[in-house]
């Protein structure tokens, strides 16, 4: 069963160990255990919905309570101290075209907004409810999450957009196919979602991000349907994938989406690469994708963040002997550690291994075996489960994210650590913040960063210390020149650093494209643009 309040599923643990907690406590202090609301407290405060009984809407307070807010760190704040504020009116599920399109209908009529709920795993307020909105009805997509076709010629596989991760990947490997679309959240996040967020999965570097993945499909608008045929390449004019791409549920609701797929690979392996420091990883990464190697990720983690991964797997006499390895050929306390992928035949990963690696050992790159790209793979969904085990320990757990030209990675990087490292000093309060490259281009890179912070008693309090430290990182990414977002999308977090990228006229180019679509606000108000 789904955790109310906070990741994945109530049977799945992810221990801390003491080892780890010790850490915690001397490099940020001591965590205080502070109780959260129950179940049944929140439940109990949910409003009376105002929405008229309807055959296909449910108003139970439960339904209503798992549909009202997302995974951003303002959510779990919510959800864990039962401030909750704005519920859904009410959930659908509808379960055909024939079924959005009436759901569209009902909302015009009866004043409604509709808010497309995919897996519900947003970072950014996609999916919540707004105080001074229409009262909203919370469309749920996961009954429409089949494979309708697949097109082994074309290899072009027909979804409905609803499915979540290891179901669509499921129903492609009874085929023999993979998508290969791997974001961190992919137990819970769905096709509709992804393509409407302009997701990247940790494999994108070999599979594609998801607008090179999502090849067309069927969107129901408030103002009609919209067919987007599987062309492999055009040139009639501008391309409408492209605008549903991003769209974050503003422009219409995605029923369908024909995505490219590949045969399974024969080898799928993950290695682990230690360099003296990060500026040698950065640039050995660099030119490993420059040079069009054809690894599959390439994962450069910088020195705290190595150092905390290391602590945190709780694998204290392993680890000891592994620094003690490092030590002695050099790898001092500034290394860092690389997570290398390969994907596809044998031939082509052998010869994508060596050519990667031989670059890499110019820049003092030591390759360890494949030991920790093992250990990487296997909790590569799991540490999500990690941010309950903190809170529940009195730590609070953010991350953001950006992306830039090659030459403003590395200090970028360093300036957004160093703004969220001092940014709760007024409050007396330490913050343990690490970084790694993520997505590597021939270009550029994204930057993706986590940070910790001790919980206050009061919810505002955790609350704020949390806006300090992510309106700071946001203000010195966009003066930075980077995007406000890589892979997230925009919603309502990040709306306010749009304008910055987008320019006046491109935001009231897209405004533009949502007022034809929509012209009564009813999908979704308030996100990606307001
Ligand atoms: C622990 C964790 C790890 C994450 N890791 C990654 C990662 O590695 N890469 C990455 O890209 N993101 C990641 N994310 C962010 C999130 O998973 C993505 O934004 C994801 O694409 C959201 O998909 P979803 O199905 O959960 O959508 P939801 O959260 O349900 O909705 C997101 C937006 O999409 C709209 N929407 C959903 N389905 C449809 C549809 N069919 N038609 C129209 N609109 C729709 C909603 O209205 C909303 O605006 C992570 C999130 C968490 C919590």
């Amino acid at each position: 069963m789904r955790r109310w309040n906070g990741w994945g599923d109530e049977a799945t643990r992810y221990p801390l160990p003491d080892s780890a907690v010790r850490y915690l406590e001397t490099v940020i202090g001591h965590g205080q255990l502070i109780a959260d609301a129950t179940f049944d407290q929140v439940i109990a405060a949910v409003p009376q919905s105002s929405l008229t009984p309807h055959a296909h809407i449910t108003t139970d307070p439960a339904e209503r309570l798992y549909h009202a807010r997302g995974q951003s760190l303002p959510d779990w704040v919510a959800l864990r101290s039962g401030r909750i504020g704005v519920f859904p009116g009410g959930i659908a599920y509808p379960e055909s075209d024939d079924d959005v399109r009436a759901l569209l209908d009902y909302a015009r009529r009866a004043g409604l907004c509709l808010i497309p709920y995919g897996g519900g795993t947003s970072v950014v307020g996609h999916i919540n409810p707004r105080a001074n909105d229409a009262p909203a009805l919370t469309i749920d997509l996961s009954r429409l999450n089949r494979l309708i076709d697949l097109d082994e010629v074309s290899h072009l596989a027909t979804f409905e957009a609803g499915v979540c991760g290891p179901d669509l990947e499921q129903q492609l490997k009874a085929h023999g196919y993979t998508l290969g679309h791997f974001p961190q959240s992919f137990e819970l996040s769905t096709l509709g979602g992804w393509i409407v967020t302009r997701s990247s999965g940790q494999q994108s570097y070999h599979y594609g991000r998801i607008e090179d993945l999502f090849a067309g499909g069927h969107v129901e608008s408030p103002c009609g349907p919209i067919d987007l045929p599987p062309l492999p390449a055009s040139a009639a004019g501008p391309d409408l994938r492209q605008m549903i791409l991003g769209s974050e549920g503003r422009f219409g609701i995605i029923t369908r989406a024909i995505v490219r797929v590949q045969r399974r690979p024969e080898v799928e392996a993950f290695y682990g690469m230690f360099f003296h420091d990060w500026q040698s990883g950065a640039d050995a990464v660099r030119e490993i994708a420059q040079a069009q190697v054809p690894v599959s990720m390439l994962r450069l983690s910088d020195a705290q963040e190595t150092e905390t991964t290391l602590k945190l797997s709780g694998k204290d006499r392993l680890i000891k002997w592994a620094k003690h390895g490092l030590n002695l050929i050099n790898y001092k306390s500034d290394r860092v550690l690389l997570i290398l992928g390969v994907t596809g035949s044998k031939a082509a990963t052998h010869h994508a291994y060596h050519e990667a690696t031989s670059i890499a050992r110019k820049h003092g790159g030591f390759m360890t075996g494949a030991t920790i790209g093992r250990l990487w793979r296997k909790s590569r969904f799991l540490t999500p489960y990690l941010r309950n085990t903190l809170w529940e320990r009195g730590y609070a757990i953010d991350t953001l994210e950006t992306a830039l030209p090659w030459s403003k990675v590395v200090p970028t990087a360093i300036a957004i650590k160093d703004v969220i490292r001092d940014g709760l000093k007024e409050r007396n309060e330490r913050v343990l913040v690490f970084a790694h490259l993520s997505h590597v281009y021939a270009d550029g890179a994204s930057i993706y960063v986590t940070y910790l912070w001790r919980r206050a008693n009061d919810p505002d309090e955790t609350l704020q210390r949390w806006q300090l430290l992510k309106r700071a990182a946001s203000n010195l990414i966009v003066a930075q020149g980077g995007t406000i977002s890589h892979q997230h999308g925009v919603g309502v977090d990040h709306a306010p650093y749009l304008k910055a990228e987008k320019g006046e006229l491109g935001l009231k180019m897209i405004e533009a494209v949502r007022s034809r679509l929509d012209p009564d606000r009813i999908l979704n108000p308030g996100k990606l643009i307001d």
